[in-house]
């Protein structure tokens, strides 16, 4: 499975986005490239485990039909911690 990153802006959901050099964490900086966008720099401080788009939706999936957690990482290669903090993300509270 490629673990790739589709990047698109989060204000306006452009495409290319341009890197611009890293913050002082070292948290990659990107640039957004539209001229009618507001955010020219963001960072995606939140794709770690989970880098495959979807991901959360097939965890959710799974769970709906009923695949154990332990199922659920095994199938999806993901870690078994992803798939709890997933599905506990999921659950609007
Ligand atoms: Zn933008």
């Amino acid at each position: 499975m490629t673990c790739y990153q589709e990047i698109t802006c989060p204000a306006c959901g452009s495409n290319p986005i341009m890197k611009s050099g890293r913050s002082a964490e070292g948290t990659q900086r990107y640039r957004c490239q539209n001229p009618d966008c507001n955010t020219k720099t963001f960072m995606l401080a939140y794709r770690y485990k989970a880098c495959e788009p979807g991901i959360k939706e097939q965890v959710v999936d799974m769970a709906i039909n009923g695949s154990g957690i332990r199922d659920t990482a095994r199938v999806l290669k993901i870690n078994k911690n992803t798939v709890i903090s997933t599905l506990k993300k999921s659950r609007t509270v």
